[in-house]
């Protein structure tokens, strides 16, 4: 472990033996861990019975927090980034803190681990070579915008949608790409794991007899792309 290095560490997105054990050795050394919630750290680190100093970092506190967390950096203490689930920066606060550890020569550390997009992609059975990751669309203002702008993308393209949200955005899909098929991930390692395949009224009719709890990535295949 070496003093005033920033960890960024992935953690599990559902199973919690999705964790490296280098995460593990990092989360135990570091003097202290940035995280989004100290609650759900805590029951990770407590399952693998780590005791370490929590400081809540999240998207609210992010800007007031950096300096304090640079200062301690630049004090020589070691530092973990961690969110709530999967890899810190990937549609989750960090970025800026990252950033601000490179301006000032602080050595930036990546431990991989596990990713909600990429382990989507690994199953989805569709074209990986080039895909384009979106992340959350907008909610409100200019998502027809960036829908009618995704219509025109040629790639695979990925995208992470709220339960809340998942019927409206298989709507929008028929309305804007309906040739395109697609893939729904449902609480990926997790105990109801699924995949719906299909163009998106076929996902759309089948619909009513779908569980719609819990995280979902969606996957838009390449547009020149049919299944066999
Ligand atoms: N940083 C995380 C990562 O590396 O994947 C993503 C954080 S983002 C705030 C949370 C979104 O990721 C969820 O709303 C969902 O779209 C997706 N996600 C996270 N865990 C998931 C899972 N187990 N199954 C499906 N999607 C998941």
């Amino acid at each position: 472990m070496q003093k005033s290095n920033l960890y960024i560490v992935a953690t599990p997105i559902g199973n919690l033996h999705d964790i490296t054990s280098r995460a593990l050795s990092v989360l135990s050394e570091v003097d202290f861990i940035c995280c989004e919630d100290t609650r759900v750290t805590g029951i990770l680190l407590k399952h693998f019975e780590i005791k370490k100093e929590l400081i809540s970092f999240n998207a609210r506190t992010e800007s007031k927090k950096i300096d304090f967390v640079l200062r301690r950096l630049e004090s020589g203490q070691s530092c973990a980034l961690v969110s709530d689930a999967g890899t810190p920066c990937i549609s989750d606060p960090g970025v800026r803190l990252v950033n601000s550890a490179i301006e000032k020569d602080i050595n930036v550390v990546g431990i991989p681990g596990a990713n909600a997009a990429i382990t989507a992609l690994s199953i989805a059975g569709i074209p990986t070579d080039s895909f384009v990751f979106e992340g959350f669309l907008p909610q409100k203002k200019g998502r027809q915008k960036k829908l009618k702008e995704l219509s025109l993308e040629e790639r695979t393209i990925v995208t992470y949608e709220s339960m809340y949200r998942i019927e409206k955005y298989l709507k929008e899909l028929n309305e804007y790409m309906p040739n395109r098929f697609v893939v729904v991930c449902r609480e990926l390692t997790k105990k109801f794991e699924e995949c719906w395949r299909g163009f998106p009224q076929q996902l759309l009719d089948d619909y009513s007899n779908k569980i719609i709890k819990g995280e979902f990535v969606v996957i838009i295949a390449p547009s020149n792309w049919k299944q066999k």
